[in-house]
């Protein structure tokens, strides 16, 4: 089974992917796309531009369970997408603590509050969970997605909601 493991930056999915165990191998996205699977770099964003199309192939081949971890990882060819979400407030914090710019911090949070990544996740499968991880522990998150992987019911997507945190 591959399982993507996604969110905004800073909600917590390259911590939670190295708890979550269970016979799964993490694959860090992003170092793929940086290391192999990229056309060349985003400036402005200081990121590489990922190679979709490559890096679905090459999912495609991997062996055995994966958890595939990082922001673009629900655009993947996957059976089950798990989107992590943090509140605006929180978010903040762990950005800054990255030293980002104040307009890339904005943009980011900005996104969160209009859940973007979990709108592209659920065009791309039907088989979306969403993990409000704001008074979790990575340990209890991994948990969480210990018991999507195990098939339950619960994290359907639809009760996050962040954009009175963020906007009002
Ligand atoms: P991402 O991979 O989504 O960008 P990280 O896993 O790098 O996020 O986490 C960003 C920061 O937030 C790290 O310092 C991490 O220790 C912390 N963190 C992640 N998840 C939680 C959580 N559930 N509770 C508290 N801190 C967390």
């Amino acid at each position: 089974m591959k399982i993507a493991l996604t969110g905004t930056p800073g909600t917590g999915k390259s911590t939670v992917a190295r708890l979550v165990d269970a016979g799964f191998t993490v694959v860090d996205v992003n170092a793929i796309i940086k290391d192999t699977y990229n056309q060349g770099v985003d400036e402005e964003r200081n990121s590489a531009i990922a190679d979709l199309d490559g890096l679905s192939r090459y999912v495609e081949q991997l062996p055995g369970d994966c958890i595939l971890e990082g922001h673009v990882a629900h655009l993947l060819p996957v059976d089950r997408i798990v989107v992590l979400r943090a509140s605006p407030v929180v978010l903040r914090k762990r950005l800054e603590a990255r030293g980002w710019s104040a307009e890339k911090i904005e943009e980011n949070l900005e996104a969160e509050a209009l859940d973007v990544i979990l709108v592209e996740a659920l065009e791309m499968s039907d088989n979306v969970y969403e993990i409000d991880t704001t008074d979790k522990t990575p340990t209890m998150v991994a948990g969480c997605v210990r018991e999507i992987i195990s098939g339950t019911d619960n994290y359907k997507p639809g009760s996050v909601d962040f954009s009175e945190a963020y906007f009002l």
